[in-house]
């Protein structure tokens, strides 16, 4: 079983399943307000390569990742240019979206909306007041830290140690400098919800902690985000579920930033730091290398020697399978090669010496020709969501269609055979009849 490092425990620690067989996963997701940048686009890499290697493992994953479609920042961008915030946060998470599919990232299961849970937070601010957690100030109302015990369990710190390290605020109002909004009262002209408040609209830390736990249900088994995320954005979520008196997630996972070199490095990186712009000039398939090269908790650099090696050590993937097509499925695998890549995987997701062995693998199937070794390095490199250039990534809905339209010609049903055709090309796929059934390509 998996080994992730718990941020809440310290350690590394086997992942427990609350349900067997079942991985519910939160990922906290983007405030929609600008273009992404390459930090975003690990992030969606990191909890991609876990789901599909958990589901390549045989687990059912439920990935939840929300989307911020309400906050300071789109009202800001919205307010300079002189359009709506809901405007603004569509443009945005279509750019997101577009992004991540060029990733290769499989879409959540779902993606909450924020302005779609506004009700919902609004009775779970209220049931906070109710006891005793939150008060109303004149702006909004704050969640009152010292009311819970053990505050700072995912900071790692003390209250005291974290109330020493907080910023002075001006506002004589808040009762600790570390209490945070769940309901910001409205300026003249910002969008706005009723509440018993008056009108106005949520913090984000309610939106996460209402979404995951109404989505995923308590004790769901992994939030994740990135490092920054972890305090105070993970903590005050937690704080709110143990207020709440309800369980919330059992493990926490956090992962690095992307950095950028030397001042020299960084004049160049410039070209880099839009996830979109990197998308234009190379193959999306590079970044995902690089992501793998990295372990995920430790910082990832991104400049423009890194990105021309990932794309070299792609040339050869995509020899190699010109080479060497995967051989048909349900060939076996070479069962040691697969125990030695789990072994590393299951090390808290230690993807580069995985990453490597796939290749020192991929050298001596060429070499030997043999055909488990080759099965077996299209299984891992699919594990990992990596795929040869040109062969499409057949889905689990269209193998199954695939499968039912060959039978539904077998059995000479032409109208059964059209009607999943016509599906398949509803999804963009060209369908050919071939001697081997139906084939699909993009
Ligand atoms: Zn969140």
């Amino acid at each position: 079983m998996l080994r992730l490092h718990d941020t809440a425990k310290g350690e590394v620690v086997e992942l427990t399943l609350r349900d067997t067989g079942k991985m519910s996963m939160y990922v906290c997701g983007l405030t929609v307000y600008d273009v992404p940048h390459i930090g975003h686009g690990r992030a969606a890499l990191v909890y991609d390569v876990l789901r599909r290697y958990l589901e390549w493992s045989g687990l059912a994953v439920r990935h939840v990742s929300n989307i911020t479609d309400i906050d300071d920042q789109i009202i800001n961008r919205a307010t300079e240019q002189g359009r709506s915030a809901e405007e603004v946060a569509q443009q945005y998470e279509a750019a997101w979206y577009d992004a991540t599919d060029r990733l290769g990232v499989l879409r959540p299961t779902a993606d909450p909306h924020a302005t779609a849970y506004v009700d919902d937070m609004v009775s779970t601010v209220e049931q906070l007041v109710r006891g005793g957690h939150a008060y109303e100030t004149s702006d909004g109302v704050y969640f009152a830290v010292e009311s819970i015990d053990g505050y700072g369990l995912l900071a790692q710190q003390s209250l005291d140690d974290l109330r020493a390290g907080a910023r002075v605020e001006v506002t004589k109002e808040k009762r600790s400098p570390l209490d945070f909004a769940l309901w910001k009262k409205a300026k003249p002209g910002e969008p706005e919800w009723p509440s018993p408040w008056g009108p106005g609209r949520p913090g984000w830390h309610t939106e996460c902690v209402v979404m995951s736990l109404d989505l995923l249900g308590d004790g769901f088994d992994l939030h994740t985000g990135g490092l920054d995320l972890q305090f105070p954005h993970h903590e005050n979520e937690r704080a709110q579920a143990v207020a709440l008196g309800r369980t919330f997630a059992r493990h926490w996972m956090h992962h690095a930033f992307v950095e950028v070199g030397g001042e020299k490095m960084s004049k160049s990186l410039k070209n880099f730091t839009s996830l979109p712009d990197l998308l234009s000039r190379h193959d999306a398939r590079a970044y995902r290398l690089l992501v793998l090269r990295s372990h995920y908790r430790s910082p990832m650099e991104v400049t423009p020697d890194t990105i021309a090696d990932a794309e070299g050590q792609l040339e050869r993937f995509d020899s190699f399978a010109r080479r060497h097509p995967a051989p048909p499925p349900g060939t076996p695998l070479d069962d040691d090669l697969v125990a030695r890549f789990r072994a590393f995987m299951d090390d808290d997701l230690d993807t580069p010496p995985a990453l490597g062995l796939l290749f020192e693998e991929l050298r001596r199937a060429n070499v030997a020709r043999d055909t488990g070794v080759i099965a077996t390095v299209h299984a891992l490199a699919g594990a990992l969501g990596l795929w040869p250039r040109g062969a499409d990534q057949i889905d689990a809905e269209t193998a199954r269609d695939m499968a039912e339209r060959d039978a539904a010609r077998a059995a000479r049903d032409w109208a059964r055979a059209d009607e999943i055709r016509a599906r398949l090309q509803a999804r963009g796929w060209v369908v050919e009849d071939g001697a081997d059934g139906t084939t699909v390509h993009r």
